[in-house]
């Protein structure tokens, strides 16, 4: 392919950001030492973010967006790839600082690069996406602090959304009982076929916290900062643990110190972006192992490259259920 197609943000002379398709040619791409023909790409929150063409996520112009990437190696100076090896990357400030995979074509460090794991195709890498790896990351955090099902239930917030089903699914099958939190009682089935037990509405948590509540869940994986997660601090059981992981709520925290100083409550932070790649390895090894596929096909929908500004709209309003591939090849 000479020219190639790729989602591109601009930012004018006035600061005003422009959204346009592009064609596209290799040597318009940004440093890396290999090139990755990309077959999918997928829609997380901060694709939404960046699709909406007035955030902050774009850190140079012009920019193409797209957290997530999977495809095929066509070149590599990289000694761990070769062409032909199938692959995926997320984060690493791809949409940010580094062209992204809304584009057919992306050259990136190999250094960023996952060879897919053995079970693992490129549609399934893009379902689970950033999105999903933040919901391993979580569950791994609560593994490592040392909570485990035998201890009380665990609380999902966000629920209906990507880190939350993939969240649920991953959860249910290690046995743990789980509470999913949402805003979307229409969606109680949905979360039931992916293995929550309890449904409860997401109003319980978004309201002023106070500092401590009836100690409801041994742990939770908390997408929606601001309140909810104040509320799920001050909910969680004695000595249990919160992986930290989105701001659907806000960015703000406001919770007191109690739980953590009368409770031993340990909030634990999950940054997918910059995760080392040990980190990853692992996420990548275990989302093969204890993610069913069956359930994550059943909330995953196939969109079109050229849909992708109209599905990323919905996102940002919290109107996407479960995760979203977009088909790029
Ligand atoms: P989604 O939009 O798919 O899911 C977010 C869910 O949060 C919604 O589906 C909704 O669930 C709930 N929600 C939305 N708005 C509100 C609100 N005002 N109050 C309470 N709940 C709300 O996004 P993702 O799952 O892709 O991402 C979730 C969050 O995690 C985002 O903030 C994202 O930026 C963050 N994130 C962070 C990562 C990291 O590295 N730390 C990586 C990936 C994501 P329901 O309808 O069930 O209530």
């Amino acid at each position: 392919m000479s020219t190639f197609k790729a989602l591109m943000i601009t930012k004018d002379d006035a600061g005003v950001q422009h959204l346009d398709w592009k064609q596209l040619t290799e040597a318009e791409l940004m440093e890396g030492d290999v090139v990755v023909r990309v077959t999918h790409s997928t829609i997380n929150y901060k694709d939404g973010l960046f699709l909406s063409a007035k955030s902050a996520i774009p850190r140079k112009s012009p920019m193409i967006g797209g957290i997530d990437l999977a495809g095929i190696v066509e070149s590599s100076s990289h000694a761990g790839f070769k062409a032909g090896d199938a692959v995926l990357l997320n984060g690493y400030g791809l949409s940010e600082t580094h062209y992204g995979g809304y584009s057919e074509k992306a050259r990136v460090k190999g250094d960023w690069l996952i060879k897919l794991p053995a079970g693992i195709d490129a549609h399934h890498a893009m379902a689970i996406g950033t999105a999903g790896y933040t919901a391993m990351l979580s569950v791994l955090a609560l593994e490592k602090h040392g909570v485990k099902p035998s201890d009380g239930p665990v609380l999902v917030t966000g629920a209906a959304g990507g880190v939350g089903s993939v969240a649920i699914a991953i959860l249910s099958k290690l046995g743990w009982h789980v509470i999913a939190s949402t805003g979307r009682p229409e969606e109680a089935d949905y979360l039931k076929s992916l293995g929550a037990s309890e449904i409860i509405d997401r109003k319980e948590l978004s309201e002023p916290a106070r500092p401590l509540g009836k100690e409801r869940w041994a742990a939770a994986v908390d997408s929606v900062g601001s309140h909810t997660l104040a509320n799920v601090l001050a909910m969680t059981k004695s000595h249990g643990a919160v992986a930290c992981c989105g701001l659907a709520q806000g960015m703000d925290l406001p919770a007191s110190v109690a739980p953590f100083i009368l409770r031993g409550i340990a909030l634990l932070g999950i940054d997918s972006v910059m995760c080392p790649m040990a980190h990853r390895l692992e996420a990548w090894k275990r989302l093969a192992t204890d993610l069913d596929l069956k359930k994550l096909d059943a909330m995953t929908r196939t969109i079109a490259f050229s849909d992708v500004i109209a599905e990323a709209a919905k996102i940002v309003k919290g109107g996407i259920r479960g995760r979203v591939v977009v088909n790029i090849a």
